[in-house]
């Protein structure tokens, strides 16, 4: 079976060609400019590639619930001329072919149960910490509820460096702590070029780490996954794992090791959008008509 999937992202469309199975087998990236011109030029990829059904993994707020009356727009964005973009519609009337939509995140979940790091269990959360935070929670269904999760704007503790976030609706959420904007406004520096010994990772890891046991004890996941810009600092895993055992505290059982294989890496890579989104065209297919605008 010929799919579609597109991680739509606020600097590029990725958009590729693959199979049931998460092959690729053919790849576009598009720049994000206005929707007009960079959906045209997704149309005219797709258009002589025979795909029989779309998935895409979109930037957000975007409604991903098939019962909200906008189901498939992307909405207040502050990316310049695509708040309102009925995306899901525009595709699906120009390929004729059904089309699903969910979040980066979500879709990212889903990749890693279905292909990555969390084959071998029933749910998965992920969560990426790059320019912004946000995860997503698979659990046979991708999480939806009112619109979708916001994970990265839980209300969380200032450190012991008193840093206030830099979030501005909420200051000191997980995302006006420690997103990569927020270590840079902390350090004085981009997150890459801040020292591994600096203390500052230290209060990062801990936010995380408390960020990740109030998911913990709301959604009980089986498998945590990190991905995102500032999770390429590989010695924040360990600082991670060390500050969640504490913090769990014994409440609930999970040994030191059990902590390390809990939360991990992704294992798809830069692939894990892509192979995610041709993973929901096909969730969609099998979903049919109720879940799926087809
Ligand atoms: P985006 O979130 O824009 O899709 P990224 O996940 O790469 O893209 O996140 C970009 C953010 O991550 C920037 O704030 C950048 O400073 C930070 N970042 C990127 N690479 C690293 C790194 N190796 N170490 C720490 N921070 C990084
Ligand atoms: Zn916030």
């Amino acid at each position: 079976m010929i799919l579609g999937g597109i991680e739509a992202g606020g600097t590029k469309f990725v958009c590729v060609v693959g199979t049931g199975k998460g092959e690729i087998l053919k790849r576009k990236v598009i720049p994000t400019t206005n929707p007009e011109e960079t959906l045209n030029a997704v149309i005219t990829f797709y258009r002589d590639q025979f795909i029989e059904g779309l998935g895409i993994a979109s930037f957000g707020p975007v409604a991903v619930n098939p019962d909200h009356p906008r189901y498939g727009s992307i909405l207040a964005t502050p990316k310049a001329g695509w708040a309102n973009t009925p995306i899901l519609q525009i595709l699906k009337d120009a390929l004729g072919c059904p089309v699903a939509i969910d979040t980066d995140v979500n879709v990212a979940a889903l990749a890693e149960a279905e292909k990555g790091k969390a084959w071998d269990v029933k749910t998965c959360l992920y969560l990426t910490i790059g320019t912004g935070v946000g995860g997503g929670y698979y659990d046979g269904e991708l999480l939806h509820g009112r619109l979708h999760p916001e994970m990265g704007h839980i209300l969380l503790p200032t450190g012991k460096d008193d840093f206030k976030g830099i979030c501005p609706f909420h200051g000191n959420c997980l995302e006006g702590l420690i997103s990569g904007p927020a270590i840079e406004a902390r350090a004085g520096k981009k997150a890459q070029l801040l020292e591994e010994d600096s203390p500052i990772w230290d209060e990062v890891a801990e936010t995380i780490a408390q960020g990740l046991v109030n998911f913990q004890m709301v959604l009980s996941p089986e498998r945590i996954i990190l991905g995102g810009g500032v999770m390429h600092q590989k010695h924040l895993f360990p600082r991670i794992h060390k500050a969640f055992y504490r913090l769990i505290n014994g409440y609930l059982p999970f040994t030191e090791e059990e902590v390390e294989c809990h939360i991990v890496s992704p294992g798809l890579g830069d692939d894990t959008g892509s192979v995610g989104a041709l993973m929901l065209a096909l969730k969609g297919l099998k979903q049919g008509q109720s879940a799926f605008e087809g």
